[in-house]
């Protein structure tokens, strides 16, 4: 499979994975996160998806499209290492889904970022919360979900706290 080809399955999969997620936390009240916003193609399509909840977004620094650029008051700067704890304790169980897309292609640096991360997301996350995220997480309590059709294993990743 070319680079390309890879590239576009990997982003095919990434919206069929927060499509599917949008639907199963329909009837679930709570905010949601956006871990990375990048150029911000996907912030925009969850405030496209879910235009009455609240969105924060979170990362180092805004370097997204002109068009997708949080309010001021929804954008988390820093590491988010550093950020979370300070969020969480402000916003226990209060958060209905997570899209985590802060990985990279060093899959020693993913599993050391999930370990850091799981224990500052666990807090925030409401009961039949979803996690949707582009590194694997393995973290007692969340159980694994099956991708959705057409999305293959490994590469994308769905949790939901019990
Ligand atoms: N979701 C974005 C989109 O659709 O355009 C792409 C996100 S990009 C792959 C990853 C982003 O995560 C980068 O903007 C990077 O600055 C941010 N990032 C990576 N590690 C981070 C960390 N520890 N804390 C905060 N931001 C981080």
């Amino acid at each position: 499979m070319s680079r390309l080809d890879s590239f576009i399955r990997r982003m095919q999969a990434q919206r069929a994975c927060l499509d599917w997620a949008v639907r199963a936390i329909a009837g679930l009240p709570g905010d949601v996160l956006e871990l990375g916003l990048g150029n911000g193609r996907t912030y925009d399509h969850l405030r496209e998806k879910m235009p009455d909840r609240a969105i924060w977004v979170f990362d180092r620094r805004v370097a997204a499209h002109p068009g997708c650029i949080p309010p001021t008051d929804r954008m988390v700067l820093g590491d988010v290492l550093q950020t979370m704890p300070v969020f969480a304790a402000a916003h226990r169980d209060g958060v209905a889904l997570i899209h985590a897309d802060l990985g990279t292609g060093d899959d020693a640096a993913n599993r050391g970022l999930a370990a850091a991360l799981a224990p500052l997301l666990a807090p925030v996350l409401a009961p039949g919360g979803i996690i949707v995220a582009n590194i694997g997480f393995d973290t007692p309590g969340w159980e694994e979900l099956p991708e959705p059709d057409g999305v293959s294993a490994g590469r994308y990743y769905l949790y939901r706290r019990p």
